[in-house]
């Protein structure tokens, strides 16, 4: 089978969250499972220049009118091989800050023509007048970024065209654009109705890969219910409700490749997942040093390697910060996002350096130390349509304490009783999304470290669980076959 899949991130090459890492593992996981998979990106200077083996592919012309010919890029993803194509076109896409914001955090002006020519070309990739010999039998759309693909070909009444895949990343993020952005990106003003791409008087790249893509997934059971229903379908609930027929939940996975401590390049002590005790330890040492905290190998380290919104409940750390550090807690966040937040935490740190630190930006090598040094990861999420920190934190035995949520859900078991009587807790759990409820459980899961043989049960419990991708790769391919024979 050969699939296209078109994101705009894909791990290593350019990453903001989740989806790059999906985009990067899970055709990793398809290819070794005998599958045909390419993906399609834009090429970003920074992608351009981490990417490997590239080579000209073919020209785009200017089909949008940017006043620049687009080029393909064909080039493999370092580490696995994947093969991806890179749009180049540095009139849009050679730009100083993140792949959709400036460097001052404010979304590029014309966001609508970068993603519109992803799209566009994603489309363009599955029709005769494409610039390459290989067409894909399924389109694979990610996220609102590539949502137009599917209109494209709808517009286009491409005969032969591949089947259409669409997979809800995160439903919050929905690439809205005034309503002249429909000739602007050559759409046909007949598709801009309540049934097709409008929304609210906006152009919506979401909704458009909901409505006209023959298959939507997302990335857990439980998210794939609760965005059928407000507040979780951030009000796509309707539009998901009605082709509730043709949405899925597939679990993602974790790369082990990238995130195991036996393994782990970024990690100063090597660890067996399955025996964690002394690595963990010692890594927990290296992190209070470099970080500037206590050296107390009794004192909990709670880690945090998160966006900083309140999407992820990070208001709700601030909110239960002087308690935890009450009882003696050290906590090191890794994150950026919402300047109050990040002005927030770091004010903290500010006045308890031994107990608080706060690193604001990006980083890789520290993501990777956080989870082998930290006994716990605080996600107190208020929506998670999976999460992957979770999952990256089982195999370091770092225990998550998690809200209630989506994959958050479907992912971790609450530390009871019976949990811990039959092995099978690994995490602490809360249900609703308040200060207060965090707050008991953080002091439930500090009741339990402080008890060390139930804490290592549940350490056990953890690393020894296998959220590899070929599972939900074996799905992903079943339902290619449903759709494309
Ligand atoms: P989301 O996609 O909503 O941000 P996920 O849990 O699905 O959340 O994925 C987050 C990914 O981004 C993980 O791989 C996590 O390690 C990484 N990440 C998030 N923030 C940072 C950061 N500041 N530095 C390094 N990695 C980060």
């Amino acid at each position: 089978m050969r699939v296209l899949f078109a994101s705009s991130e894909v791990f290593p090459l350019v990453k903001t969250g989740g989806l790059a890492d999906v985009s990067g593992a899970l055709p990793a996981a398809l290819i070794e499972a005998g599958q045909d998979v390419r993906v399609l990106l834009p090429g970003y200077a920074g992608a351009m220049a981490k990417a490997e083996n590239k080579q000209p592919a073919g020209s785009l012309g200017d089909p949008l009118g940017v006043g620049a010919e687009a080029r393909l890029v064909s080039a493999t993803l370092p580490g696995s091989g994947v093969p991806v194509w890179l749009i180049d076109c540095p009139e849009l896409y050679d730009r100083d800050g993140g792949p959709y914001q400036d460097a001052n955090g404010f979304d590029y002006e014309d966001n609508a023509l970068r993603f519109g020519l992803l799209s566009w070309t994603a489309a363009h990739l599955c029709t005769e007048g494409s610039p390459l010999a290989w067409r894909p039998d399924v389109l694979h759309c990610h996220d609102w970024q590539s949502g137009l693909a599917p209109a494209y070909l709808k517009a286009w009444n491409v005969v032969d065209r591949p089947a259409t895949v669409f997979t809800i990343h995160n439903i919050a993020y929905q690439g809205q654009f005034p309503p002249d952005t429909v000739s602007r990106l050559g759409l046909p003003w007949d598709m801009y109705t309540m049934a097709g791409l409008e929304y609210w008087n906006t152009l919506s790249f979401l909704k458009a890969g909901l409505v006209y893509s023959d298959r939507l997934t997302t990335v857990s059971p439980r998210y794939a219910k609760e965005i059928q229903s407000a507040p979780f379908g951030c009000g796509m609930e309707g539009v998901l409700a009605s082709r509730a027929a043709d949405l899925t939940g597939f679990l993602n996975g974790a790369d082990y490749g990238v995130w195991n401590p036996a393994d782990d390049a970024y990690i100063p002590h090597k660890y067996q997942p399955a025996d964690f005790v002394a690595g963990k330890a010692a890594n927990k040492a290296a992190v209070q040093a470099e970080l500037g905290l206590a050296q107390d190998p009794e004192a909990p380290l709670l880690v945090i390697v998160s966006r900083l919104n309140d999407l992820k409940g990070m208001d709700l750390v601030l909110s239960v910060m002087p308690a935890i550090l009450q009882q003696g807690c050290q906590l090191a966040v890794l994150g950026a996002g919402d300047h109050s937040l990040e002005d927030g935490f770091q004010a903290v740190a500010a006045v308890n350096p031994s107990q608080v630190a706060v690193s604001i930006g990006y980083s890789e090598p520290l993501a990777h130390k956080l989870m082998a040094g930290g006994d716990m990861l605080l996600m107190p999420s208020r929506f998670e349509p999976c999460g992957l920190t979770q999952l990256y934190a089982f195999r370091y035995g770092t225990i998550p304490v998690v809200h209630v949520t989506g994959g958050l859900a479907d992912t971790v078991v609450d530390t009871t009783y019976d949990g811990l009587m039959t092995a099978t807790a690994t995490g602490f759990a809360f249900e609703h999304a308040n200060a207060g409820a965090f707050q008991w459980t953080i002091e439930r899961a500090l009741d339990t470290f402080r008890q060390k043989d139930p804490w290592r049960k549940v350490q056990s419990s953890c690393v020894c669980q296998d959220f590899s991708w070929n599972r939900s790769a074996e799905r992903y391919i079943a339902l290619y076959r449903a759709l494309a024979g």
